[in-house]
């Protein structure tokens, strides 16, 4: 058949190059090659003990049926009271939490629930692959401002003002970010956040890493700054990275009650409820924040690790420049230097050396790659 049959959505969403460069790495590597994989965008632990064993036991207690679209009630209380408790939300109100089958799904919920044709998206660059395509398939348009090395990867309120229209409607903030693992500190983040306000512009502020932090860094939640960013921040996170749980599908979305329950409706007619047993493994890591926090605390010991000793040999490498970076398990270094797209660059590392890197072209950015350092030290 055709592809004249597709719709214009299909014909116009580009495949998720991240998942793509996976793909080929691990179908080299079933062929009998050696590569090093650097293009993971998961953590390479297994889910911590307690909450599989949560999980499991829900399952054997036949908790198998549909769950309530937006989440057991259970769970968003349980993230509701957290919520209040770190500043996102006013009051511990359930209805402001919707649990959706991955962190990537509700990004998307987030987007389609506030913006459509005729509406720009400002998403800076270098971005999560999702989220043009994201905007594109809400009708939306997505505009994209880069901030390179020399700003640390970090969009300026400067370079916001610039890029927006009146149709500009939602600004998309990932702090720490994937791909360059940059983090806003509290003045940076309250700039923009302060911008948004006056121009009246919704923040989708994504914080799937929120918890992967070195160097002592903090992470800062615009929600919590003030009863107006509370009221124009959706605070889109999820379990899958913090405790490594990729394939469980659970992402997290916070927003005002009208988001919220629009959220929540779009959710029901597409997806209905996140897998109802894996939801009681994430319950079991709400509750149990201690030993959740702690087994983070020791997966984080080996990204750190990792990030060091790929940070500096990078950086050993004449012709590539790499920022040290402070949070999530990414580093973007520049390559720019060899004088090659990055796209020809990352095919070529791995088509002659087995290296898999990620182009930084997919994430808004050329001149750069993106590697892992989910995976092992000899990998490294
Ligand atoms: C991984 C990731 C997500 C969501 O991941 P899920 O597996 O869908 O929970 C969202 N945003 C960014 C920036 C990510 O890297």
């Amino acid at each position: 058949m055709s592809s004249d049959y597709l719709s214009s959505w299909a014909k116009n969403i580009a495949p998720s190059p991240t998942l793509a460069v996976d793909a080929k790495a691990k179908a080299l590597k079933a062929a009998g090659h050696d590569v090093c994989g650097f293009g993971a965008g998961e953590p390479d632990f297994d889910t911590p003990q307690f909450i599989k064993d949560a999980c499991a036991q829900a399952l054997i207690d036949g908790k198998t049926k549909y769950a309530a679209a937006p989440g057991l009630p259970e769970l968003r209380q349980a993230l509701a009271d957290q919520y209040h408790q770190n500043g996102v939300i006013a009051e511990a109100n359930p209805a402001q939490i919707v649990v959706s089958p991955g962190g990537k799904y509700s990004c998307y919920l987030a987007i389609l629930a506030t913006c459509g044709p005729g509406d720009e998206v400002l998403i800076p660059a270098p971005y999560w692959v999702s989220y043009p395509e994201m905007a594109k398939l809400a009708g939306a348009t997505p505009k994209i401002v880069l901030a390179g090395d020399d700003q640390g990867f970090k969009i300026t309120p400067e370079q916001i003002e610039e890029a927006l229209t009146p149709a500009t409607k939602l600004l998309i903030l990932n702090s720490p970010s994937n791909p360059t693992g940059c983090l806003y500190d509290r003045s940076e983040m309250e700039a923009i956040l302060d911008l948004a306000i006056r121009k009246d512009i919704l923040v989708m502020s994504d914080e799937i890493y929120e918890y992967l932090l070195y160097d002592g860094s903090v992470h800062h939640r615009p929600a919590s700054f003030s009863d107006e960013a509370r009221d124009r921040v959706i605070t889109v996170s999820g379990f899958s990275k913090t405790f490594s749980m990729t394939g469980w599908r659970l992402g997290t979305l916070v927003a005002n009650p009208t988001i919220a329950k629009a959220v929540a409706n779009l959710q029901s007619q597409t997806s209905s409820n996140a897998t109802t047993f894996a939801q009681y493994g994430a319950l079991a890591a709400v509750q149990n924040w201690d030993q959740s926090m702690q087994a983070v605390q020791d997966m984080l010991v080996h990204f750190d690790r990792r990030r060091l000793l790929l940070l500096d040999g990078l950086n050993a490498i004449p012709g590539i420049e790499c920022l040290r970076s402070q949070g999530a398990f990414y580093l973007f270094p520049k390559v720019s230097s060899f004088g090659l797209s990055s796209e020809e660059f990352s095919a070529r590392l791995l088509e002659q050396e087995n290296v898999a890197v990620v182009s930084g072209h997919a994430f808004g950015a050329d001149g750069y790659i993106r590697l892992s350092y989910a995976t092992s030290d000899e990998i490294i």
